[in-house]
């Protein structure tokens, strides 16, 4: 059985005083009402991490990620953020290759690859996101596209480090938009990611990889994705930003 999990991405949004009160609301309702064990993330924007840490205290229930990380592990790169550093803050997973990365900072193959290997190196998580926009998907060429992604910066590791990674497949005209792959879309598409991955690395390592799903999840639609054979979970956006929709949205998976 594959953990589930359900990642928020908090992507830029929320001030400290925000960030501190949705993170002890959501804490406080998962431990009153969510029986089941997934695992619940919350990726929060950078100069939040240590607040929010504290805010969970020891609470087990819930991991704290970073939204980026650098390919660089130390020095003269000005405004950068690396893994070695987010390891010394105790943040145990990292988002890579958000499509927002890939779209407005030019984030690539190459790069990602580098970012992949300079996370595990220093023993993060990565949740490497891969996804379509809506032109590929029209023109039908979306399975080739994302099982080329994951391909291009995972297919380098060798299976113990592949074990490590959580792949988020979030196909890109699902995300902010209101319009969520069906539940049926999404497990085609996890389908067909594990079945790449089975190509290189053998039945067993790719059903221990974990695959959630991302584009408007919410608390309407996240339990009918959840129970998806290959869907594990979910990195959740928009509705991640409200205790009440987080906590049903989490329910949905347990
Ligand atoms: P959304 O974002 O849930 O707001 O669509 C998902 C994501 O970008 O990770």
């Amino acid at each position: 059985m594959r953990q589930k999990i359900v990642a928020g991405n908090w992507k830029m949004n929320k001030t400290l005083e925000e960030a501190n009160i949705l993170a002890s609301e959501v804490s406080g309702m998962v431990a009153d009402e969510v029986r089941g064990n997934a695992k619940v993330i919350f990726c929060v924007p950078f100069p939040y991490l240590t607040a929010i840490k504290g805010v969970l205290g020891n609470n087990s229930r819930i991991a704290l990620g970073a939204q980026n990380c650098s390919e660089h592990e130390w020095g003269a790169y000005t405004g950068e953020v690396s893994a070695p550093m987010l390891k010394s803050l105790g943040i145990p997973y990292v988002i890579l290759g958000h499509s927002e990365r890939r779209q407005f900072f030019g984030e690539d193959a190459k790069l990602l690859a580098k970012k992949t290997d300079v996370a595990l190196k220093h023993g993060l998580t990565p949740i490497f996101c891969c996804g379509e926009p809506l032109e590929v998907r029209e023109a039908n060429q979306h399975e080739a596209l994302v099982t080329k992604q994951v391909e291009e910066a995972l297919f380098h590791l060798d299976a113990a480090s592949l074990e490590k990674v959580v792949i988020a497949y979030e196909p890109v005209w699902a995300i902010g938009t209101g319009k969520t792959a069906s539940a049926q879309q999404a497990q085609d598409m996890h389908a067909v990611i594990r079945k790449h991955l089975a190509s290189k690395y053998g039945q067993a390592v790719a059903d221990k990889i974990i695959i959630l799903y991302g584009g408007s999840v919410n608390a309407a639609n996240a339990k009918e994705l959840f129970a998806c054979p290959d869907v594990d979970g979910g990195l959740v956006g928009g509705a991640s930003l409200k205790s009440r929709d987080f906590t049903e949205v989490i329910k949905g998976a347990n």
